[in-house]
């Protein structure tokens, strides 16, 4: 008793390879996501099992597949901001129309008849 000696973890390496699954921002599955990355040629790839989204980006040979996961975490932020900003872009110019669209009332109003040529 009380003669454990420390183990070691020889476990470490081991999941480290394992640490190549991530969550998906797409599908929000666990673990569906594998990233891998071609030191040859400088390339991280990273792919969904569940959706099939795929990605890639240069890295560097110090990158490891975290970087990548977390490269394609600020590219799809980007993509958001980037529609967000259009779609505010959009709106912007058309925000006089929206004034006209709201009474979709006078649609239901057998009055407004008036207003049509075709009479
Ligand atoms: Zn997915």
């Amino acid at each position: 008793m009380g003669k454990r000696k420390t183990k070691r973890k020889p476990q470490k390496k081991l999941k480290d390879k394992l640490d190549v699954q991530f969550n998906c921002l797409f599908c929000n599955h666990e673990n569906s996501i594998e990233c891998k990355i071609d030191h040859a040629n400088k390339v991280g790839f990273l792919s969904c099992k569940i959706c099939d989204i795929t990605w890639q980006c240069t890295v560097t040979y110090l990158d490891e597949p975290v970087d990548v996961y977390s490269g394609w975490i600020d590219a799809c932020e980007e993509v958001n901001k980037q529609k967000k900003l259009q779609a505010m872009k959009q709106r912007g110019p058309s925000s006089r129309d929206d004034s006209r669209s709201p009474p979709p009332q006078n649609r239901l109003d057998p009055f407004d008849e008036d207003d049509d040529d075709d009479y």
